[in-house]
């Protein structure tokens, strides 16, 4: 199957750093950290705009969850998050103790000394990815019927890659659709979707190509099974210039993760088979990014095609 598809030309003068800095300053306000923002009301309506157009490609039969910015750390040192991302990972560390000892700590940064130096570790982190909270719940349900399962599910995520560029957040939106069953039905559920996200793509004016790619995984063993990842063709992303025609920014991956999850958690059918895993992430705040850098910075003068696919 040949699913790359070469980006139109057509858009290139949009990406002038001029245009980029204008229309991206009026839609993002600074917190003092980078990669976490203000969004602007126009910004938003544009997010839930792509939210309902991407219901509106909802599989049937897909049951709706919608998850916290935050998940129980086990469960992330459970499925093996501490051997491939640790770099990304937040967690939440909180106050605890008597009264007192919670009154002390706090007055320490009144006094200039360092009340973090007193926070523990709770039972939480943040949510890296939406899917992650979904594979329990399903194990939880005991053995997994004979046609799957299909999930909506989305999430605040959180990743600790600070960055200035307009296309990496901290904390981002992430939408995905999630299939649980045998290879073959991953493999059914998967290859269409990256044709349907295409449309999306075509409908919503966006240039792109579909490309291989792999999770950064980290450090040296990190790099091989990057490497493998590629080789089996595990992951693919829709890339769309939006800082640079030369580096264009990963909007939606189509995963599979082969038996990975359902060894971590035990999801079998009743034939006893171990059941394989794979999702549609969609990254909302890109494409976000991607519609307001293509089109500009005001919403009216995007191409009525566009804002009649967006119902915008
Ligand atoms: P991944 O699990 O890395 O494939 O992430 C799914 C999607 O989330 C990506 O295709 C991006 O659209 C989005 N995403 C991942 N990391 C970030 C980030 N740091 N900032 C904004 N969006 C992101
Ligand atoms: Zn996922």
């Amino acid at each position: 199957m040949n699913i790359i598809t070469p980006v139109h030309a057509c858009c290139a003068h949009h990406f002038e750093p001029d245009h980029l800095d204008a229309t991206v300053s009026s839609l993002f306000t600074a917190s003092g950290v980078d990669g976490v923002y203000g969004r602007s009301g126009a910004y938003e309506s544009a997010v839930e705009a792509l939210a309902a157009l991407i219901s509106r490609h909802r599989p049937d039969g897909a049951e709706v969850y919608r998850f916290p910015p935050v998940m129980p750390r086990a469960s992330l040192e459970k499925q093996g998050y501490l051997q491939s991302f640790p770099n990304l990972i937040g967690a939440v560390s909180t106050l605890t103790g008597s009264e007192r000892e919670i009154s002390r700590s706090a007055a320490k940064h009144e006094a200039g000394g360092d009340w973090t130096e007193d926070l523990k570790p709770s039972d939480l982190v943040l949510a890296p990815a939406a899917c992650y909270p979904i594979y329990p719940i399903a194990a939880a349900r005991g053995i997994v019927p004979a046609d799957g399962y299909v999930f909506d599910v989305a999430a605040d995520c959180f990743r600790h890659e600070p960055s200035r560029q307009v296309d990496r957040f901290q904390s981002f939106r992430m939408r995905e659709y999630v299939r649980i069953g045998t290879p073959a039905q991953i493999q059914a559920f998967r290859d269409p979707w990256v044709e349907r996200a295409k449309g999306i793509a075509d409908a919503i004016g966006l240039s792109y190509s579909v490309d291989v790619a792999n999770d950064p995984f980290f450090g040296r063993v990190g790099a091989m099974m990057a490497n493998q990842q590629r080789e089996d063709a595990l992951k693919f992303e829709l890339l769309v210039p939006v800082r640079s025609a030369e580096s264009p920014t990963a909007c939606m991956s189509f995963n599979y993760h082969k038996e990975h999850f359902g060894e971590v958690w035990g999801l079998h059918n009743d034939a006893g088979e171990l059941m394989h895993t794979g999702c549609v992430a969609f990254g909302m705040d890109r494409l976000a990014v991607a519609l307001f850098v293509t089109h500009g910075a005001k919403i009216s003068d995007w191409p009525a095609s566009v804002r009649a696919a967006l119902n915008l």
